[in-house]
């Protein structure tokens, strides 16, 4: 994409972005993008990141390509839900966001009139999103009655299902005790899964490089501790990356000694093409935005007023939207990625039928799937 407007709407036409939004306040300093790129489905949901980018090209690049990768997060997992993204242009990571900077881009928000629903991403605190929830209903994941909280336990919740299903792929039974997991990255969701697969029975080696977080596992369930350098190379059953993306690239496939990498970090593949390389080395890749469903289902069950228990079992259906991907992968031989990409896909422009939310729609688009309605605006 070149830095004039006319490539920013090339990008678009080519990727399929309905609308992008460029926003500013100058007496707060606010400088803000909001992406949309789906609502064939139903409202965009996705969430802000305040980040520093180099320039605001990039920026711009960033926000496209988030908010296609939401909408294929949500389609693929069955959600009446598109995809959206915010970026928030903030070049100071340490400093504190002003109310009135918060409230302006919950006022922006607000404009969209639900067309794009926020969450908190990368940089935000749950207390900027309570100043922008003082704005806007459009936004989710908020602590409090109504709100779901903190998503990553049902993140972590998805991605054991995630594994008893690669097992099953694997062994013909999906069971996690006597098997060897590597978790790298122990944050939020690492943390949680670690708990999990150990409750399950798995021998749990992590590695972070904030060694206290490795110390808790260590003592609490008797983790092995890994060195950062090393993790990935581990000889074990399933590696789960849950740190950053781009860690399955041309220099760590093949050194990796895993049977399966499912974890819950967002693009893991440096580049597409690895997902043939990971097939090549016989090592099963379950797609990332499939296994890490979780935190978004766990958002979209608030517009039917939340409900714990039924988001618990919406995330355990990730284990039955696994099996169809390497189904697929199998009749159309590619690999698991390409496949879960060409189902979200499929999804998107068959029930989606090329149609654009507008405030005042209800959230699911009637063919088959129940009506509901958004809380009021
Ligand atoms: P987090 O920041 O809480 O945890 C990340 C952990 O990785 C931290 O403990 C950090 O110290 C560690 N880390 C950083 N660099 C590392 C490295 N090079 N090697 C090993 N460890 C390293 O984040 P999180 O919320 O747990 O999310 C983890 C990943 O999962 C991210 O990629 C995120 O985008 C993705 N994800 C999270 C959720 C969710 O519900 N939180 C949902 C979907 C996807």
């Amino acid at each position: 994409m070149g830095s004039d407007t006319t490539a920013i709407t090339e990008f678009m036409t080519a990727k399929g972005h309905e609308q992008v939004v460029f926003v500013t306040d100058p007496p707060s300093g606010l400088r803000a993008i909001i992406a949309v790129h789906s609502t064939a489905l139903g409202p965009s949901l996705g969430g802000i990141r305040f980040w520093r980018y180099p320039s605001e090209h990039d920026a711009v690049l960033d926000v496209l390509r988030l908010s296609e990768a939401m909408s294929l997060k949500a389609s693929a997992a069955g959600l009446h839900q598109g995809g959206g993204k915010a970026v928030v242009l903030w070049d100071d990571p340490d400093a504190a966001r002003s109310e009135a900077l918060l409230r302006a881009m919950g006022r922006a928000i607000d404009e969209l009139g639900g067309r794009y629903i926020a969450a908190e991403d990368v940089g935000a605190t749950p207390r900027d999103m309570q100043v922008i929830a003082s704005e806007t209903p459009w936004v989710t994941g908020i602590e409090g009655p109504g709100g779901s909280g903190d998503p990553s336990p049902m993140t972590a919740y998805g991605v054991v299902k995630a594994m008893e299903t690669v097992l099953e792929e694997l062994d013909g039974h999906p069971t996690l005790a006597g098997k060897r997991v590597v978790v790298d990255g122990v944050g939020h969701v690492g943390s949680h899964l670690t708990r999990l697969v150990a409750d399950a029975g798995a021998r749990v080696a992590v590695a972070d490089v904030n060694p206290e977080r490795v110390d808790v596992l260590v003592r609490e369930i008797g983790a092995d501790a890994l060195p950062v350098e090393g993790a990935l190379e581990e000889v074990c059953d399933v590696l789960a990356p849950c740190a950053l993306g781009g860690v399955l690239n041309k220099e760590t496939i093949p050194r990796l000694q895993c049977r399966a990498v499912c974890g819950a970090a967002n693009n893991q593949l440096a580049d597409p093409t690895d997902d043939d390389a990971l097939a090549a080395r016989g090592i099963v890749y379950t797609p990332d935005f499939v296994v890490n469903a979780g935190g978004i289902i766990n958002l979209a069950e608030e517009f039917v007023g939340y409900d714990r228990e039924r988001a618990r079992a919406r995330t355990a259906q990730i284990a039955g939207t696994l099996r169809r991907v390497f189904t697929l992968a199998r009749e159309e031989g590619v690999p698991p990625g390409r496949a879960a990409e060409q189902m979200a896909r499929r999804r998107i422009v068959e029930e989606g039928a090329g149609r654009r939310w507008k405030p005042g729609d209800p959230a699911a688009w009637t063919n088959g799937a129940p009506l509901r309605t958004l809380r009021p605006a």
